[in-house]
């Protein structure tokens, strides 16, 4: 019989660090464009899985003496194929038992209809902003969930002041995956409180000033969080390395720009076409494959977010974690 406990003990076993089980029901009033109950309209609970980024990845990134290693592993590497190889496990296990499994993994280049903003971590994006229903009633495709909704339903953690996910065991360094399912599991309780104190440490942080200062509150499973605004076109040109802390920039680095300085600094502001028609010079490490572009600010918010949430003892010592998982004879 197909248990929650079964899916976390083998969830974990396939490579998941964090798992929950979120019921489909706190998903009323989500948008059609993001809405799982328009992917899968037998489901009854979504599943969510988070993978750690190890923090000596991060580490080295926040030190400076490797850049490509956090991209290639941290970032590629987890999205690409284990976070694959664990979703299509886990939805053999369900379907194995009768029940639909629907994997739902991050679609990097892929921007939903109602999204006007980009990925940082790819070099292209394509935009969904034309596409139309295929018969009335139905939502435009691709409908995409909302990660960090659903890991907020699945009582995973709670949203960053720039909306991405923070948990309680890694705080801003995890990927994410989800399965919708018409399996009725037992469910865990939405994540009740914010982990984000509002303390503006990863905006200061950020060399591109992408992360402002207007609210832009959220509401997942009844429960409102404060955000702030996340300019992802700044933040892509940024993430590429344009600020002058990017040790890998040649001296002539845009020498003929007009606005070199003021670029370098992190106070020039970026739209979609001046962001796009720069990145041909923010070509400072090879991408890994599909797409992904070196990180070269460092996740300066991040690290900043998680030195701050440790210093609070917001963070969940792991290694009494680890213990226990092995004493009840799972994987850590
Ligand atoms: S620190 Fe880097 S990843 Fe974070 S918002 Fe700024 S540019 Fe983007
Ligand atoms: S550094 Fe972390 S806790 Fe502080 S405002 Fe940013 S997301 Fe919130």
């Amino acid at each position: 019989m197909l248990t929650s406990q079964l899916i976390k003990e083998a969830a974990r076993r396939y490579g998941a660090d964090l798992v929950g089980i979120g019921d489909i029901r706190h998903f009323a009033g989500t948008s059609p464009e993001h809405d799982p109950r328009l992917i899968l309209p037998t489901a009854r609970t979504v599943i969510g899985l988070a993978m750690r980024i190890p923090r000596g990845l991060n580490q080295v990134m926040q030190s400076g003496t490797q850049r490509y290693a956090a991209n290639y592993l941290g970032i590629k590497t987890i999205s690409e194929e284990l976070t694959v190889l664990l979703l299509l496990k886990l939805s053999r296990l369900i379907e194995n038992e009768g029940y639909e499994a629907c994997p739902q993994r991050t679609c990097p280049n892929i921007r939903a209809r109602d999204d006007d903003g980009t990925n940082p971590e790819v070099s292209e994006n394509i935009s969904l902003r034309h596409a139309v229903p295929v018969a009335p009633g139905k939502p435009a495709p691709d409908v995409l969930i909302d990660f960090t909704q659903a890991a907020v339903i699945c009582g995973l953690g709670s949203p960053s002041w720039r909306g991405q996910l923070l948990t309680p065991a890694f705080g801003p360094f995890q990927r994410l995956a989800f399965i919708i399912t018409n399996a009725p599991l037992e469910t865990d309780e939405p994540f009740a409180a914010s982990l984000c104190d509002q303390c503006g440490a990863c905006a200061a942080a950020c060399p591109g000033q992408a992360i402002g200062d207007k609210p832009t509150p959220v509401t997942y499973a009844g429960q409102t969080f404060s955000t702030r605004s996340y300019d992802r076109w700044q933040c892509s040109v940024y993430y590429r390395g344009a600020h002058r802390s990017n040790p890998l920039q040649p001296p002539d680095f845009l020498a003929d720009h007009p606005d070199r300085e003021a670029i370098r600094d992190g106070r020039y502001r970026f739209d979609e076409t001046t962001a796009k028609a720069i990145y041909p010079k923010l070509n400072f490490l090879p991408q890994a494959q599909y797409g992904y572009v070196p990180c070269l600010c460092g996740r300066s918010c991040d690290q900043a977010c998680y030195s701050h949430l440790k210093e609070k003892g917001l963070l969940e010592d792991r290694r009494a974690a680890a213990l226990q998982a092995i004493r009840e004879g799972v994987r850590p």
